[in-house]
């Protein structure tokens, strides 16, 4: 019998912005609902783009969550699977509370971008794509020449790569039509 512990899950949903990657993430949340687990939904509180109290999709579906400072926050809430949007915007201070989750027992799935403004990785998703159970790579459609999508580009300059823009300030981008953002 596989110990309670290792049959926790993690599934890493990733891609550029304007992908459909909250819109698979509510589908994962959806499904598991649908089996009777319980499902505590969080999201960065530093992202306010859409609403504080939910995570909302570019076409205004939306399923209520809780906006947290720390993921750690993650760790006192009652859930067989605890589902994070926007994971990048928590960087490398996600990984510990989602081992943490996995090693109780609470599988986890992430949704955010994998590639940042400037063209690296953009952290957790180098600690979470070697743990993940299961990545689903979701692309879009580049605005420059019609190709999938990987990256995502700043059009205005920033000096923290985790500042929140707006919609307008981004476009998704193949990797050879991206701009990377010059660095601060
Ligand atoms: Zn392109």
């Amino acid at each position: 019998m596989v110990p309670e512990g290792r049959r926790a899950t993690l599934t890493v949903i990733c891609g550029p912005m304007f992908a459909g990657k909250t819109t698979a993430l509510r589908s994962a949340i959806e499904d598991a609902r649908a089996a009777g687990l319980r499902v505590a939904v969080v999201k960065p509180a530093r992202d306010t783009r859409y609403a504080p109290d939910a995570i909302v999709t570019h076409t205004g579906e939306r399923t209520e969550a809780h906006a947290v400072r720390s993921l750690d926050e993650a760790l006192a809430l009652e859930a067989d699977l605890v589902a994070v949007d926007e994971v990048h915007f928590f960087a490398g201070e996600a990984v510990a509370p989602i081992d943490a989750l996995l090693a109780r027992g609470t599988s986890v799935v992430v949704a955010g971008c994998d590639i940042d403004h400037f063209g690296g990785v953009f952290a957790p998703f180098d600690a979470l794509l070697p743990r993940a159970h299961a990545v689903r790579r979701i692309a879009g459609t580049c605005v420059r020449c019609g190709a999938p999508s990987t990256h995502s580009e700043r059009l205005v300059p920033i000096t923290d790569r985790i500042i929140v823009g707006g919609i307008g300030d981004f476009v998704a981008t193949c990797a050879a039509c991206f701009r990377p953002c010059a660095r601060p």
